[in-house]
């Protein structure tokens, strides 16, 4: 009753019954009893309201390949105040594996108009595409061609905190699952993965430092106090993965060698005021890189990594490859008022970012379902990562008692689901405890069966096979031998 009453309350529903309901009169009224209301039409109408607004599932079992792939993005972001313009050139082909050869070219984006789009060099008239705040549609593309779109997008007012938003002064993105449409029309979707450049330009003194995922491959002054960086990112991967940062930041970094003798830099960000609070972040991330090195095997495949602490960051932190974006909070400690839990959340969320790099990057998601691909096993590996490093006991009964005090809830509650959903509503109601958590505890299960040096070569063969892929759980499973894990 309260879920009908909620639905009721809102005004566009409201509107939508008394339009019906009126309809139903005109349609159905007998013509000897004018303006009589009939109760039972009235429900119906309502009933009808209701189907016609209720959420649509999507569904697993629904899934089919996306008919454009996009092999190379270049984006150029020039920040300005009120407004920043964005240019994205996409080189886009049709997908062999596509369910549809002849379709249409669709692309998810939000709500900003276009300003012009370019496809193979030559200007494209507004009747050759439509958009909706929800789509761009152009019927007729070549096989394979580039696309030019440029937009423009209000940092200052986006207040959903998805995207490129700005606050306090710093400009920072956040796109998974789907913020990156809100910038520019994108095929969003996990599976179709792209090489990006990057190219920020901003005011010198608004902005003096421009950031995204990659290596910075060049930089530059422009006129009226302007200067550029342009990043590369040699790792294709998904749009959820993109990352940028500009603003006032002061940074701290420190060298590291890798396992194989290349020299790195780790480098984080935080507002001035805060940046010697960073110490011991450096140090975790530090033994976060080590310890994947000596456990996994996994070394960092950048020049540079960097981590953001933002005050406002919406997320507690997010993986976006070489551009870790942090909430403060799990950045930031005062060794005079932290307390060992700080320090502890610290080291077990600055290792569970980095820890995807692998686990969630370079091997990435074929779509949502998939989710606990990546925060399961990562989880997992952050819980071994503390475990080696602090006392393993205590380690794993904090975490049972978290199981029981907020898996047990979720298992015996309305939000019971599976760790493979086959249906969700809204991607953002998905990151579960049973995602992550029950996850995680899936992947012990199968380390404790197998033992760790089995469980490391289905690792090992896991990355050998679908390094640079979008895979599902499945495959995961696969990578020890069936009768390993089955019997
Ligand atoms: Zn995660």
């Amino acid at each position: 009753m309260s879920y009908l009453l909620k639905k009721l309350i809102r005004p566009d529903i409201l509107l939508y019954c008394i339009t019906a309901f009126f309809l139903s009169e005109i349609i159905l009224s007998t013509p000897n009893k004018p303006g009589c209301v009939h109760i039972d039409k009235f429900c119906h109408s309502i009933l009808w309201c209701l189907i016609m607004t209720t959420p649509k599932e999507i569904r697993l079992k629904d899934y089919s390949p996306p008919d454009f792939l996009i092999e190379q993005v270049a984006l150029v972001f020039d920040i300005q105040p009120g407004e920043t313009r964005v240019t994205s050139t996409l080189s886009l082909f049709r997908n062999p594996a596509g369910a549809r050869p002849s379709a249409e070219l669709k692309m998810d984006m939000g709500e900003y108009a276009i300003d012009s789009v370019t496809l193979d060099g030559h200007p494209v008239s507004a009747d050759a595409f439509q958009t909706d705040e929800k789509q761009f549609v152009m019927p007729d593309v070549p096989d394979r061609f580039t696309l030019e779109i440029c937009n423009r997008i209000i940092p200052e007012k986006n207040t959903r905190l998805e995207g490129l938003y700005l606050s306090r002064g710093i400009y920072c993105t956040q796109c998974e699952a789907e913020g990156f449409r809100h910038i520019t029309p994108f095929i969003d979707r996990p599976d179709v993965m792209a090489g990006f450049a990057c190219t920020l330009i901003a005011d010198r003194d608004v902005c003096p430092v421009l950031l995204s995922n990659g290596n910075p491959v060049e930089k530059g002054n422009l006129p009226d106090n302007r200067h550029y960086v342009r990043w590369e990112d040699p790792f294709k991967k998904p749009c959820y993965l993109f990352a940028l940062v500009a603003g006032n930041l002061s940074y701290i970094e420190s060298p590291f060698t890798t396992k194989s003798g290349r020299d790195i830099t780790l480098r984080i960000f935080a507002e001035p005021r805060n940046i010697h609070q960073c110490r011991h972040a450096m140090d975790c991330l530090k033994q976060a890189v080590k310890w994947d090195e000596d456990r996994f095997d996994l070394e960092f495949d950048l020049d540079l990594y960097q981590i953001a602490a933002i005050n406002d960051f919406n997320a507690g932190a997010m993986e976006n490859k070489g551009l870790n974006i942090f909430n403060a909070r799990y950045v930031l400690a005062d060794p005079s008022s932290a307390t060992d839990e700080d320090f502890m959340n610290i080291q077990r969320v600055i290792g569970h970012e980095y820890f995807h790099n692998w686990t969630g990057n370079r091997v990435t998601l074929k779509n949502w379902f998939q989710l606990s691909l990546k925060e399961g096993l990562t989880v997992f590996r952050d819980q071994e990562f503390t475990s080696d490093l602090n006392s393993r006991a205590v380690e794993r009964i904090t975490h049972v008692k978290n199981l029981r005090a907020f898996q047990f809830p979720e298992d015996s509650g309305p939000m019971v689901h599976p760790v493979l959903p086959e249906a969700y509503i809204k991607m953002d109601n998905f990151y579960t405890m049973t995602v992550y958590e029950k996850g995680s505890e899936l992947v012990r299960m199968i380390h404790q069966l197998l033992g760790e040096t089995a469980f490391q070569q289905g690792m090992v063969l896991y990355f050998e096979k679908f390094d640079g892929l979008a895979v599902t759980i499945e495959d995961f499973c696969r990578s020890w031998p069936r009768p390993a894990i089955w019997t």
